[in-house]
Parts: C-alpha cells; structure tokens; sequence
C-alpha cells in the first residue's frame, strides 16, 4: 500500500544556501523525505534546512515547534495497524461461515441457490456479524474503525483542551513514531497533560494500585479526587513521562528525578518529574511550571500597591539581603523572580543557585544544585562568587554556613534573596538567631522580610453570601459598610465551574518588614521578644484587617480560608516581655 502520501511541492532552503525545489514526501521528527526532479526520495535532516524555513520543526531559539498551524499533522504509516485486527476477525468469520453452512446442508449444498436460498443470504449475512464481537474483544473500538482513529487522534482533541506535545530537555520532540512501544501511552499522557492544564493544575499524580493507575489533580493547592486509568495503559502513559524526562527505564526501585518541557496549545512548560517506589507500585509526580514564570506585575499577584512599591524600590539597593518566608507551596519564588525580572536588563548580572531552577531567566546564570554530587547551598554559593555576580538569589538557608556565606555575600556588595522555613516575619528572626546570626550581621546585612501566603478564590458562579455576626466582624477587625445590603461576607458552595470545590484561582496575601532604625534599635539591644513584636507591629505592612476589609466585603475569598493565613501575621500572639529571643 502506498503509505507515502505527497503533501506539496515546495521550495527548501538550505544550510548551506542551496535551495532545493522538491516534492515533500513526508515530514517527521527526523526531518524531511523529499522526493527529487529525477523521481528519487531522499531524506534531509532537519539541521540541513535552513531555520527560516516555514515548516522547520524548531524555532529560532531552538525551542519545539510541534505540530502548529504551518506544520500538517504527521501521519506516521504503521504496518497493517488497526487493519490487522479487522482482517484477523474477517479470517474468523469467512471460517465460522463456511463451518455453519456445512454443518447445515453440506458443503455442495451452500452453492446452490434452488435449494433454500434463505439460508444462504443468512450465512453470507452470518460471517461479519460473528466478525464484530471478535474485533470488538480484542482490539476494541479502535479495531473497527481503524486508521480513520489515527487520523482523528492526530487532529485537534475536543474543543477547550489545549494540544499537549512532549519534548526532552534538549527540546526534541517526543512523537509516537520514534517511541513507538509507548505510542499509545504517550497519547493518554498527553490527554491528561492537556487536562491538567486547562484545570490549572500545578501537580499531576499517578500512583500504582492494584486497580490501576491512579491519577489526581492538584488544583489551588488542593488535591482534586482521583480517577483510576486502566493499569496497562496508565503504567505506559507513566513509561511516555519518564521517557520524555529523561529516566532510567530500567531502574525500578531507585528514586529518579528529571525534566521535559510541554508544549500546550500557545502556552511552554517546564515539567519536573520525580519517581519513587511506594508500597502499591510505582508513584510519579509531575509539575508544572510555567515557562517565563507568572510575571512581574506584584499588584496583579494580590500585593497591596505600597508594599509592591516598596517591595520594588529593594530591587534598586546594590548590597543587602532580602528574606522571603512561608511554607513549601506559600508562592516564594514566583515572588522573587517577579522582582529579579526587574533587576533583568538593569546591567547587574544574575545569578541564582537552586534545588533545583524552577522558572528560567534570560540572562542570567542559574545553577542546579546536584544533590547527588553533594554540592551545597553553602558551596556552591562560595564557588559562584568568582563568577561576579551583582544580584544573587539562594534557594534556601538551611544551616548555619549556607547563612554565614549569604551574609557575607550581602555584606561585600551583592544583593542576595533567599528563602527561609519561618512561619512568620517575627519567626523569621527567631530562625536566624538560632542558627546563629549576630546583631550586628542582622543590623547591617539584612534588608527586608517577606512572609506569604496564598488564598484561594471563591468561585464567583457559586459562592453563597451571609450575614457575618458582630463577633466575626470585630475578630477581623472591619467595620460595617454604610450600606446595609453590602455588609455580607461570602463562603464556598461548588457548583460545575469549579468541580465543586467552591474555588477558582489564588491569590497572594503578604506581609513586608523593611529594617528601619526602630527595629534596629531593638535587634542592638538583644530586647525581649515582645518588644521586638512590638517593632515589628509597628514598622511591617501588611495588617489581617486590612486584608480582611479587601478580600472578605466583597467576596473574593472566605473568612475560613483567610483564616489560614492569621499564623503569619502571630494574630492573636503576645508574648510575654521576660522571654528574650
Ligand atoms: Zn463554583
């Protein structure tokens, strides 16, 4: 069968300047076959022709570029394929035809037509209907319609969902033809890709049960009921991941982690991918990040305009250090990168050290740290000093030399961010103190505390409103609206919007300290605890009434999930005086 269907007649340029004027044959991931003046085909690879090329498989900058608009679909030819199963069934039901008639009035007597022509037109009848079910059982729909599926799979999927493409680190697209034993779980995982980030998801889990695979969605934080998928086709769509991610197929009870980029419709990700062995089986846990981050725009993240505006003006300072806290999952480094793609284009040279690089910069050096090779925060901070760098960011402190190094850093005239774990602003300089930081690194090095949360959405379709009591009103700290019929707080319902979770969207609620001399004042003086709580009431901003006020009257989140967030304000905390820090 002639498989090799001529897409276009078509001027090729290439590498070397030549342009070519061919027939194209076929496109794929390996590149083109071309079908010559003389009536040969030959095959170019995709670095012989030119990038300005309309249908080259990669961008300028050398990013996937799969499938689009100026590319036609791939139609990759199988050999027999969905066919096999058709003719396999056909085979069977020409057999059981002749076995039936046979039996019924003898083999000469089935061709001739005097005698009972009934039976004949019946087992002629016969012979396709008992094709069907054994088509249907063994290869399933796809049997029967065969190569019109491939066709239909290859063109957009169902309205709403974004096109999913897999590719490898180095950007080679990962396609059913050059992977052709997880064909068919590379297309379920694209399906569940394309899901995940129509939902929004950040997480995508799948579990090895029993029953199957499970799969679950973590959406806003939250982790949405599972779905199981059939066990054969979840553990090769979880075999396509760890392929594009660049895993040791072949080993089974190591821990693995790894990356691939996902193309979705207009919209790159970056995925991480990490494997371990639970009791069940095999558990995989794919993020999504983003490619470019979220922005850069603070207020639009939920950050009040002044604290922004502040937040902003600590890019400009030359030397210092800026802590971020909050717990894992709290938006920390969103933040920080919003505020380093300020610094971009500035002349400073970024550079950041994490474990591992979750949103990429354009220029600027970012280095993964290798747990495997034992390389350290610490370490490789003191390694990247001679790389010159003005701004630097540090993934986490997490021990006393990673915080020694930081501050010397912010000392000798970089401006280091890093992370904390600290619940809050006033816990942030409980953890430094622990870790052993003197006053006076804390007086001169350190700039600015941010602590944050993040709140999820009411649903706008959904969210029901109520009357809040006086005690609830005074425990927020608002006051009644002078309109009465305003004066209602909401809280979540569920409805299809949302999945019935009440809930779409986050935002982030923060809170600022920037050192001035009255806090300074009391870190000299080694004060109590509550004085320095005192300090920080009055110099940090950021108050749960002022949250309360925006985010409750109007109904953009509940009182219960801005409940959430009173531990990084210490509400509700006083501390006694006798307690030094
Ligand atoms: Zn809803």
């Amino acid at each position: 069968m002639a498989l090799a269907v001529t897409l276009s007649a078509e001027r090729v340029p290439l590498y070397n300047g030549a342009v070519w004027d061919v027939e194209i044959v076929h496109r794929s991931a390996r590149g083109l076959d071309v079908r010559m003046r003389d009536g040969t085909v030959r095959r170019l690879r995709w670095d012989q022709v030119e990038r300005s090329y309309p249908g080259h498989w990669f961008r300028e900058d050398g990013s996937p570029k799969p499938r689009s608009a100026d590319v036609p679909a791939v139609m990759e030819p199988r050999s027999g394929g969905g066919h096999f199963g058709l003719v396999w069934g056909l085979v069977f039901g020409a057999l059981w035809l002749w076995l039936y008639s046979a039996w019924r009035m003898g083999v000469s007597g089935i061709y001739d037509m005097d005698r009972q022509p009934w039976v004949n037109v019946f087992t002629l009848v016969l012979g396709p209907v008992l094709a069907v079910p054994l088509v249907l059982r063994h290869r399933g729909l796809a049997g029967l319609t065969g190569i019109s599926r491939r066709k239909e799979s290859a063109a957009a999927p169902e309205p709403g969902m974004p096109q999913c493409r897999f590719s490898t680190w180095d950007s080679e697209p990962l396609l059913p033809s050059t992977k052709r034993r997880f064909a068919s779980g590379l297309a379920l995982a694209e399906l569940v890709m394309a899901r995940a980030v129509k939902a929004g998801a950040s997480d995508v889990h799948f579990d090895m049960t029993p029953g199957g695979v499970r799969m679950a969605l973590r959406v806003d934080g939250v982790l949405r009921s599972p779905e199981v998928l059939d066990a054969e086709l979840g553990r090769k769509a979880m075999a396509a991941i760890k392929m594009a991610a660049g895993m040791d197929l072949a080993k089974l009870h190591e821990a693995q982690d790894g990356a691939c980029h996902l193309q979705a419709g207009d919209d790159l990700f970056d995925l991480r991918v990490a494997r371990a062995w639970a009791v069940t089986g095999e558990t995989l846990v794919v993020r999504l990040l983003r490619a470019g981050g979220v922005g850069t725009n603070l207020t639009e993240m939920g950050m009040p305009s002044a604290m922004a505006t502040a937040a902003q003006d600590l890019t400009r300072e030359t030397a210092g250090l800026i802590i971020m806290c909050g717990p894992t999952g709290s938006g920390k480094t969103s933040t920080i990168y919003a505020l380093l793609r300020r610094i971009q284009g500035t002349g400073r040279n970024i550079l950041t050290i994490e474990d591992p690089v979750e949103y990429r910069l354009e220029n600027a050096t970012q280095i993964s740290l290798n747990a495997a090779l034992g390389t350290t925060f610490a370490g490789a901070l003191k390694a990247s000093m001679r790389h010159d760098p003005d701004v630097i960011l540090v993934g986490e402190i997490r021990d006393r030399e990673a915080m020694n190094v930081a501050f010397q850093a912010a000392l000798t005239g970089h401006l280091v961010f890093t992370t904390i774990h600290a619940t809050s602003v006033l816990a942030a300089f409980g953890r430094l103190k622990e870790l052993g930081l003197s006053a006076y690194m804390m007086n001169t090095g350190l700039k600015a505390i941010l602590c944050q949360r993040l709140v999820r959405l009411l649903c706008p379709e959904c969210r029901e409103a109520y009357v809040p009591g006086e005690e609830e009103m005074r425990f927020w700290g608002v006051q009644p609206r002078p309109d009465a019929a305003t004066n209602v707080f909401y809280r979540p319902a569920g409805c299809t919007m949302c999945e019935g979770s009440g809930f779409r969207g986050r935002r982030g609620v923060y809170r600022m300290l920037a050192m001035d001399n009255s806090v300074r004042a009391v870190v000299r003086d080694d004060m109590a605890t509550g004085d320095l709580q005192e300090a920080v009431e009055r110099a940090a901003m950021g108050t749960v009434a002022d949250y309360a006020n925006a985010l409750l009257w109007d109904g953009v989140t509940s009182p219960d999930e801005l409940r959430k967030t009173l531990e990084m304000f210490d509400f509700g905390k006083k501390l006694s005086h006798e307690h030094t820090l």
